[in-house]
């Protein structure tokens, strides 16, 4: 159970006449920033980036923080200060300014002309994740104008989020005299489980690697030939499909799931018992399961590493067409999702050591990596974190892992190991986050702005 959070007599009731007063102009500022379609992924949009960044800046200056906004040799990120007491410590918030692209023929309004209909405001980047940013920078302002205990805040926004963060630690590292440790880092670029607030501990990590074995330097005849030179296509399929098995487990040596705690246990039985299969198998689109169990299903997704295949080179690929001919240079493309645990190199080298007791010539080379995280559950920011969704979405969080992978977050514990990562979650999955006709709803911007004033209060507070 979370500690009370002591929140004021009038805290309250100021907090919701706050947000009555204020909603009308958040949601012209969340309009503003969603008409902006700045789309990381498409390189004509770069200049949409900056100026999402400029409007974001203008916002955030009313509110009386000082910015700078800094160039990478990818897009500008966004640093905010508001220092309110220099003996208080610092928190950094971070969110990002960056959407996915529209192109779904599915919208039903047009993603970049933002539109409130029926308590929710359509449009790309409503949810993910210009909303809950605006949500927390109202919960600043209205602390800071009643004159509540707020932490200093260092606001950091990025616009390369949903094209992986790429340029995020040289940001960190260009910035590194200029930039406040936080005592902990809060980012709320997380989904509801369901209809339930959660706050995400676990994220996996990722390895993009290609396997590629070459026998010769042309392809030979099948029939001429073939059974005597070695075809390196059936040797890499043989060798890859020793690092998996039927049930979807990896088995390549030390690249194992890891052994769960007590308390992480104890929150996976809850989240299982809520979880909605059904809702899994329909958002799948018909796909089997390797498993039904639900616990398992949650564990597979939470905390175990993952062996995929996703396509070759070196192969044909016209339908319909077989030439009998034996290819010479194959590749295949793969990726492996980690544990916080796991160190992405070490796995690449026991991929490579597996895959060469199949054939000594294979070669793995690295395509690109992200460390899984891990965020303190003990940690005194998670556990205000907890209490301050129970009295700003009225329903006490689950403790959940997520499959998928932040590229800042592992950034920031490499710059500041010692700030724990708080992921309080503002969107649901029905919102359709990176989906056509995205959403924000009303009722969860309001709630987002209690969550997140009561947290910050609890944290400023505590501080003193
Ligand atoms: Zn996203």
């Amino acid at each position: 159970m979370p500690p009370p959070l002591h929140l004021p007599d009038h805290f309250e009731t100021e907090l919701n006449a706050y947000i009555q007063d204020q909603i009308e102009e958040l949601v012209q500022n969340l309009f503003e920033l969603v008409s902006i379609p700045s789309i990381s992924k498409l390189p004509e949009h770069a200049e949409d980036c900056q100026r999402v960044l400029e409007a974001v800046a203008k916002m955030a200056a009313k509110f009386g923080f000082s910015y700078k906004i800094t160039q990478t040799q990818g897009l500008p990120v966004f640093t905010a200060w508001l220092e309110q007491n220099p003996e208080a410590p610092w928190i950094t918030i971070y969110n990002h300014m960056d959407v996915q692209p529209a192109d779904e023929p599915q919208w039903e309004s047009s993603p970049f002309e933002p539109l409130l209909k029926d308590e929710r405001i359509y449009g790309r980047g409503s949810t993910d994740d210009k909303g809950p940013a605006l949500t927390t920078l109202y919960a600043i302002a209205f602390l800071k104008e009643k004159g509540y205990p707020l932490p200093n805040i260092q606001l950091i926004y990025e616009t390369e989020e949903e094209n992986g963060s790429k340029h995020f630690g040289q940001f960190l590292d260009k910035m590194q005299t200029e930039l406040k440790t936080p005592r902990s880092i809060l980012v709320s670029d997380t989904i509801f489980e369901g209809d339930h607030p959660a706050l995400t501990y676990r994220l996996r990590g990722l390895l993009q690697a290609e396997a590629e074995l070459i026998s010769g330097s042309q392809d030979q005849h099948s029939g001429m030939v073939g059974g005597v030179v070695e075809n390196p296509l059936n040797l890499l399929v043989k060798a890859l499909a020793t690092c998996v098995d039927e049930s979807g487990t990896v088995t390549i040596p030390d690249v194992t799931a890891p052994v769960l705690n007590a308390e992480e246990q104890a929150a996976l039985e809850k989240t299982a018992a809520v979880f909605n299969l059904e809702r899994l198998h329909l958002d799948t689109h018909g796909s089997r399961f390797y498993t039904e169990d639900t616990r398992e299903i949650i564990e597979r997704i939470w905390c175990r590493p993952t062996f995929e295949i996703h396509g070759f080179e070196g192969i044909q690929t016209t339908p319909g067409m077989i030439k009998s001919a034996l290819p010479y240079h194959v590749k295949a493309k793969l990726t492996l999702r980690l544990m916080a645990e796991q160190d992405p190199n070490q796995v690449l080298k026991a991929l490579e050591k597996h895959l060469q007791a199949s054939h000594p010539d294979i070669q793995v080379h690295d395509r690109g990596q992200l460390r899984g995280c891990k965020s303190d559950l003990d940690s005194p920011a998670m556990q205000t974190a907890a209490a301050a969704c129970e009295f700003g979405f009225g329903k006490s969080p689950l403790i959940v892992g997520s499959g998928g992978s932040i590229g800042a977050l592992p950034e920031f514990q490499r710059i500041f190991p010692n700030s724990p990562l708080v992921l309080i979650a503002q969107s649901l999955m029905s919102d359709h986050y990176h989906g056509p006709n995205e959403n924000f709803r009303m009722s969860q911007i309001r709630n987002g702005i209690r969550t997140m004033a009561a947290y910050l209060y609890g944290l400023g507070a505590g501080s003193e």
